[in-house]
């Protein structure tokens, strides 16, 4: 068995993310081996003794701030000997699009830390390098959504994950253009057939339906990527 990635989460909250990871497809390919995916708990770093994380901001402010010592020891000590792409989960960052999913699947492994509170502490990001990561142009109470977001679509690219690379070549965003629709059983619902086209067996056809219907769908929803993609 190859593993294809492997991906750590440092956070104050393990247990978010294990939850997550632990469940359906991403769950299966860890168990079957194809993803080695470890959170680690950044409290555990600390060298405070009553095991503080987080102090007041200099120059005020409301909330804490994630101190740069466990984040450090944390990083240092999950990276090892490897030269590991750092991520840090921000709304201050490049925003996560296909693309960057994309070149970030290639690579062999990340290591993503969640902020949490107000943020982390500006040195140790500086210090190490962070290349900052949002994923999107609002803020949520911390990094590890996000970091869950990035990390299963960059899992879905991985051999094994899904039943075979159609799984993802077909979806929306990956040729620029979105899906088109889809339909399961029962073959009418409520009086509305499914497309009859979808049932004629003819496999050129399909594939033509598929074509347009994709192209239509993504004029009418997004058609901002028609025009960004020309
Ligand atoms: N004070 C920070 C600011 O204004 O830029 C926001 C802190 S936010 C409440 C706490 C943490 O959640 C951040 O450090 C980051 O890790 C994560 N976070 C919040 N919004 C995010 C987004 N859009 N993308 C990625 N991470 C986000």
């Amino acid at each position: 068995m190859v593993i294809n990635m492997k991906i750590d989460i440092l956070t104050l909250f393990p247990e978010m993310c294990e939850n997550y990871l632990s469940a359906s497809i991403i769950g299966r390919a860890r168990k079957a081996g194809f993803l080695d995916i470890n959170c680690h708990n950044i409290r555990d770093y600390t060298t405070d003794k009553h095991r503080r994380v987080d102090d007041k901001a200099y120059g005020g402010g409301t909330g804490m701030v994630m101190q740069s010592q466990p984040v450090y020891d944390c990083t240092v000590s999950v990276a090892g000997n490897e030269n590991p792409r750092l991520i840090f989960m921000s709304p201050q960052g490049k925003v996560l699009n296909q693309s960057l999913v994309k070149e970030l699947a290639k690579e062999e492994r990340l290591i993503i830390l969640c902020g949490h509170y107000e943020g982390v502490d500006r040195r140790v990001l500086d210090q190490l390098s962070f290349e900052e990561i949002s994923i999107g142009d609002y803020v949520v109470t911390g990094g590890e959504l996000p970091a869950l977001i990035l990390t299963d679509a960059v899992a879905r690219f991985q051999d094994g994950v899904l039943p075979n690379e159609d799984a993802f070549t077909e979806e929306s965003h990956y040729n620029g253009l979105l899906e088109y629709p889809q339909y399961t059983r029962p073959e009418v619902w409520r009086g509305e057939k499914v497309p009859e086209v979808l049932i004629s067996g003819h496999h050129a056809n399909i594939e033509k339906w598929k074509k347009e219907q994709s192209l239509k769908v993504t004029e009418e929803k997004r058609p901002d990527l028609l025009t960004d993609n020309k």
